[in-house]
Formats: structure tokens, C-alpha cells, sequence
């Protein structure tokens, strides 16, 4: 690699970020060296070097890769200053965790609420009340970035405040092996178990780590057992059911859903805005003086439904680079400097998969739920096949109405109103929609 070399490729980096991104982070960024797979770029300000780590890393190393560069990491070292002494600090400081292990931030009140959440929530909040033991282990599961180890550390947060000397240790399974594993070195097994043995709450999050980890499993029970026996709440997490996790021995299964099992379903569209606006809020008092045009967080929490995290990233990407280059946020802005996270999570469901689902849901055949018989038996899916249409895609009602059967766009308008009338009235009917729209976003 050569500053020629950098030159040439960065261009090829432009297409990936967008123009914006590209003229505001990696236009500034000089290259140094690359030695032992570390890339040195010389940066003008260490929070640019922050940033371009955060967000365009793998796009950069990608690029590098691709001309057969050995590159595994960047760094970056700060302009005027002997490289020695000025290397930008490789984690951003506002991530690090207090010295609990605890995220300050994951509180039950930066938590937003919605029916995807609902239940989880209020389990966490009845165990964070403290008090006897209802329900051991609390079991939480769900996908990525649904705020899983918030939740937890929500708890840990609220019962150490009602009550500081409470003993209350939050690891995740991964930490738990790792302690494991060091005491059987060091022959510590006896503080060890004492340790675990003696907290009040116990919590371990994603605990799918621990699968096919025999002697850390055999030890996970034992203290698990004499915590549970002690009446001491445990509180676990996992991404999947414990049924669902692989290579992990029954009998830890069975224990793990002795207690209550809740699980974080995928997040809606409510949720997604709710979230938005309540960060909005936080970044409204960091960034004084910026505004947001209307439309963009509704723009933001149609369009990135992956999960919560690409949410915030997202989020916090514009409010930064609007900040610097002190413009409003504006839809335009935003699908320019969001362009690459836009595109990754741009999977677009089309009408013939819901027509497909709903026929299948339903158990009816697909040329009924499209054709002109009124039947109840087929009117009512129907109208749930419109109202998803008219959710989940970007189809305007005329559109919508030609892919079934030719109908007229007020028909599919009244099809989607009757939905959502009876959304609000009908379990069966809300249930049907919640477990459709999964099925069509998994
Ligand atoms: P998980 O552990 O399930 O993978 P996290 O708890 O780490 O997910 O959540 C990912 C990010 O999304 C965190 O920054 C968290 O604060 C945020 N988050 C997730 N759900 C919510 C919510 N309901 N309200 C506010 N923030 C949320
Ligand atoms: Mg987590």
C-alpha cells in the first residue's frame, strides 16, 4: 500500500458511503502505514478517527481486503502529533460500561414500551420491585438489539437503588465461562462457588453461549441450583427458547423454564417511532440548536426494521454529521448520509408473499383469497391480505387493488378500514395480523 494506492481506492469508497459521508470522514482521513494488519490513517480531529472507526470500518477494511491488503484493524493517529504519544483511543469513551459491568444508559426509564415489549417489561419491572421470589429464573429471549441486556440492567439499576446493599451480580455467559475456567487454573474453585453462592441476584446474559460448553454448563447448574434453593432470583437471557437452544443439557432446559419465560417479539412500526422520539429527545440537549425535519423519524422507523441497535446507530450517524456540517435533518440528508444502512436492511416484502401467507394462514387457496367470492370465508382474509399490503409495502390503494382481481381502490380502502376496526376489538384478528407481519419480516 502506497498513498497513491489509498488514493485510488478511496475513491471506489465513495459509490459505498455516499457522497456526503464520503466528503466529510474519508476524504479527511491520510494514510500512514499499514504494518502487522494495522491501517494508520493521520486524522485531523480524533473525534473524526472515532467515528470513521464506529461507522465505516468494515467498509474501509473491506475496500483493502480487496486489493489483497492484509488488513484486520484501523487506527488513527492525530495530525501535529508524534504518533507515539497521540493514537486515537480505539473505543469510543461513551461506551464504557461503569465498573459494575452496568450500562448507565439502560434504565427503565430510557426504555420505551410498546405491544412488542409489553410483557418482557413487566416481568423485569416485578422482579425489579424486589421481595419474595415468584418466579425463578425470570427467562428472557429474543433476537438481536430487542433489548434484552437493557432490561437487565434496567433491574440491576432499580433493585440496587431500593436497596445498595443488595448483593446483585450481572454477567454475561461468556464472563461466567471465562471466571470458570480461570479458577479451575488457578485451583480458585472455592472462591468461586463462594462467590456466585453468595450474591442475592443472580444474572446471565445470553446464555446460548454456554451451549455445547460441558464442564461450564455442569457448573452453571450447580450454582444455579443452590441459588434457586437459597430463594435467590435469577434472571436469564438468550436469544431462542431454552427448548430451542441447541447442545445444551436437558436438565438445564427443564430448570430454565421452571421460572417464567418471556420472550421480546420482533419490534413494530409504533415501537420503532416510540424509540425515535424518545432518542430524538436525548439528542435535542447533546446537539442545542439542531432541528429535524417532519417525516424523517417516521421515514427512519418504516425503513430500518432490522433491529434496535442499527436504529440508534442510525440515529446517532445523523445527528452527528448534521451537527458538523450544521444543517437541518432532512429526508434528502438523511438518505444520503444513511444510504449504506438504508440499502442493508432494504428487503422488500411484496403483495404476492402476504397473498401467499394469508392464503396458507388461512387455509384457503390463493385464487379464492384473489377472486370475486364473498363469501366470509374468504372476504375476511382478504381484508387482512389489503391491510398488510397497505403496511408492509410501499403500494399505493389503486396498486393494490389491481394485484387482487381488479378491485377499486375504495374497496381496498374499506377492506384495510374494517381491519383496523376490528384489530381493536377481535384477539383472533389481532393475533392473525401479529403473527403474519412476523412471519413476512423474519
Ligand atoms: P439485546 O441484548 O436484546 O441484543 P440490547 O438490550 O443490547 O439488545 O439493545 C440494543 C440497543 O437498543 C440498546 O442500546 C438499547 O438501549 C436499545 N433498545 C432496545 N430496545 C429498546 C426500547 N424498547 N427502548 C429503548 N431502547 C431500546
Ligand atoms: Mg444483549
Amino acid at each position: 500500500m502506497t498513498k497513491e494506492k489509498w488514493g485510488q481506492l478511496r475513491e471506489g469508497l465513495q459509490t459505498t458511503v455516499g457522497k456526503h459521508n464520503f466528503k466529510s470522514w474519508i476524504e479527511p482521513l491520510e494514510f500512514a502505514s499499514i504494518e502487522n494488519g494495522v491501517v494508520t490513517f493521520v486524522v485531523p480531529t480524533r473525534f473524526i478517527g472515532n467515528y470513521v472507526l464506529t461507522n465505516f470500518s468494515d467498509q474501509i477494511l473491506h475496500h483493502l481486503k480487496s486489493i489483497g491488503s492484509q488488513a484486520e484493524r484501523l487506527d488513527f493517529t492525530l495530525q501535529n502529533a508524534p504518533a507515539a504519544t497521540a493514537p486515537a483511543k480505539a473505543a469510543a469513551a461513551e461506551a464504557e460500561p461503569a465498573q459494575n459491568g452496568l450500562d448507565a444508559r439502560f434504565t427503565f426509564d430510557t426504555f420505551v414500551v410498546g405491544k412488542p415489549n409489553e410483557l418482557a417489561h413487566a416481568a423485569a419491572r416485578r422482579v425489579a420491585e424486589g421481595g419474595p421470589v415468584t418466579f425463578n429464573p425470570l427467562f428472557l429471549y429474543g433476537g438481536v438489539g430487542l433489548g434484552k441486556t437493557h432490561l437487565m440492567h434496567a433491574i440491576a439499576h432499580e433493585l440496587r437503588q431500593r436497596d445498595p446493599e443488595l448483593n446483585v451480580l450481572y454477567l454475561s455467559a461468556e464472563q461466567f465461562m471465562y471466571r470458570f475456567i480461570t479458577a479451575l487454573r488457578e485451583r480458585r474453585m472455592i472462591d468461586f462457588k463462594q462467590l456466585f453462592r453468595s450474591v442475592d441476584v443472580l444474572m446471565v446474559d445470553d446464555v446460548q453461549f454456554m451451549a455445547g460448553k460441558d464442564s461450564t454448563q455442569e457448573e452453571f447448574f450447580h450454582t444455579f441450583n443452590a441459588l434457586v434453593d437459597g430463594q435467590k432470583q435469577i434472571i436469564i437471557s438468550a436469544d431462542r427458547a431454552p427448548g430451542e437452544i441447541k447442545d445444551l443439557e436437558d436438565r438445564i432446559k427443564s430448570r430454565l423454564q421452571c421460572g417464567l419465560v418471556v420472550d421480546l417479539h420482533p419490534t413494530n412500526y409504533e415501537l420503532r417511532l416510540g424509540i425515535l422520539q424518545s432518542k430524538v429527545e436525548y439528542y435535542r440537549n447533546q446537539y442545542r440548536g439542531l432541528t429535524i425535519a417532519d417525516g424523517v423519524l417516521e421515514f427512519l422507523a418504516h425503513r430500518i426494521s432490522t433491529n434496535v441497535r442499527v436504529l440508534e446507530g442510525a440515529l446517532t450517524r445523523l445527528f452527528a454529521f448534521a451537527s458538523l456540517v450544521g444543517r437541518e435533518i432532512t429526508l434528502e440528508l438523511t438518505q444520503d448520509c444513511l444510504s449504506d444502512i438504508l440499502r442493508a436492511s432494504d428487503r422488500k416484502i411484496t403483495v404476492e408473499e402476504i397473498q401467499r401467507k394469508v392464503s396458507d394462514h388461512y387455509n384457503i387457496r390463493l385464487s379464492d383469497l384473489i377472486g370475486p367470492k364473498r363469501v366470509r370465508n374468504y372476504a375476511r382474509p382478504r381484508q387482512v391480505a389489503m391491510y398488510l399490503c397497505k403496511q408492509l409495502t410501499n403500494r399505493s390503494l389503486p396498486e393494490i387493488g389491481r394485484r387482487f382481481g381488479g378491485r377499486d381502490h375504495t374497496t381496498i380502502m374499506h377492506g384495510v378500514r374494517k381491519i383496523e376496526e376490528l384489530k381493536g376489538i377481535d384477539s383472533q384478528i389481532a393475533d392473525d395480523l401479529e403473527l403474519l407481519r412476523r412471519a413476512l419480516e423474519a
